[in-house]
């Protein structure tokens, strides 16, 4: 199959589900907030997210609109254990991740609740947002090998089911099981091609490894350039967010590492997973934590996504930066991003199961 670039694969994902479901969800269903003045709008933001851009983009949107952004970041487990103990009395209005398996078990456990509009729903492909709208995907992360360029030759590297392969033995790196990208990546496999092939792909991966996983999925890329293996599973703006470092280290290891995307000449393509955003079931801003998911998803915020934090944009008017462009196009996994969150439970018992620390 000829090589598509994301966006044009999530349109067309986005019209073939248009004309499957007659196109419905297009209703704003804002609730009518008491009518504050202007000064007095805020919105309140629980965010794993903790980059430079985020910021500014707040502070653009509060130029534009006048209202205020409010922003507690911490790990989204906390964030959503807060939620959960505040009820109904939480302050927060949004609640952003870095990770569809977050927002996932958030609205698993009725933090959430639907939120939509015309513009959301332009934004955001039906792929990257949930089904009953209660959250949408901000920026799309691909999960890829990186493989050192002295030792690998990209030829040799075709799919993630070939890492399992006895020729890999000793050369993967790759982090621990408790990451949700990785359990991301594997409940991907369970929707893809089933429990049984994705538990084989997950021992198979354990008896490949370099070493015992630890570290980030940078600490990956450092062990590669240092040795300890030949390639590594990670999200490719990390490597972007490497060359661009301010520590020449970073750099260097990062100019020795190639990107390849996995899976272009199956059926089903490279891991993709998003971070996104979802309006709190308790939110008493819903109307401004909506007009904040417009904007994020607008055509100026997600150039800026794309250019200071090497994110793909969700909105398909938006293109990849020039660094990201020259990796080249992909085709990304072609599944709801959903099912990366109801197979969440699935993954985490497969890698227990397979020892995959
Ligand atoms: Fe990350």
């Amino acid at each position: 199959m000829k090589k598509r670039s994301v966006a044009a694969i999530l349109v067309s994902g986005l019209i073939v589900s248009a004309v499957l479901t007659g196109c419905t969800g297009s209703k704003t269903t804002a609730n009518p907030q008491p009518s504050a003045s202007s000064q007095n709008q805020v919105v309140n933001v629980f965010s794993e997210r903790h980059y430079e851009t985020d910021k500014q983009l707040f502070e653009v949107f509060t130029k534009e609109t006048g209202i205020k952004v409010n922003v507690i970041e911490g790990k989204a487990d906390e964030l959503i254990e807060r939620l959960a103990t505040e009820g109904k009395d939480t302050q927060a209005d949004l609640f952003i991740t870095a990770d569809v398996g977050r927002l996932h078990r958030a609205k698993e456990k009725g933090l959430l609740q639907s939120a939509s509009s015309d513009m959301l729903v332009k934004n955001v492909p039906e792929n990257l947002r949930d089904k009953d709208n209660q959250w949408y995907g901000l920026t799309v992360r691909a999960r890829v090998l990186v493989y050192d360029k002295d030792k690998v030759n990209p030829a040799q590297l075709s799919t993630y089911e070939d890492l399992i392969e006895p020729k890999w033995k000793g050369k993967i790196l790759v982090r621990s099981s408790s990451n949700i990208y990785n359990q991301s990546l594997l409940a991907s496999f369970i929707a893809i091609n089933g429990e049984e092939q994705a538990k084989a792909w997950a021992k198979g991966i354990v008896a490949n490894m370099a070493r015992e996983p630890k570290g980030s999925d940078r600490d990956q890329a450092k062990a590669v350039v240092a040795g300890e293996g030949d390639l590594a599973i990670m999200n490719t703006y990390y490597l972007g967010q490497m060359l661009n470092s301010a520590d020449p280290e970073e750099v260097k290891v990062a100019q020795k590492l190639g990107v390849f995307f996995p899976n272009q000449n199956t059926a089903n393509g490279t891991h993709i997973n998003v971070s996104g955003a979802g309006v709190t079931k308790a939110s008493k801003n819903k109307e401004n934590a909506i007009k904040l998911v417009e904007f994020l998803t607008s055509v100026k915020a997600q150039n800026d996504y794309a250019k200071a934090n090497f994110e793909y944009p969700v909105n398909k008017d938006v293109e990849p930066s020039d660094l990201i462009k020259s990796w080249g196009e992909f085709k990304p996994q072609n599944i709801n991003l959903t099912l990366l969150g109801e197979y969440n439970k699935k993954a985490v018992e497969i890698f227990d199961q397979v020892g995959w620390k």
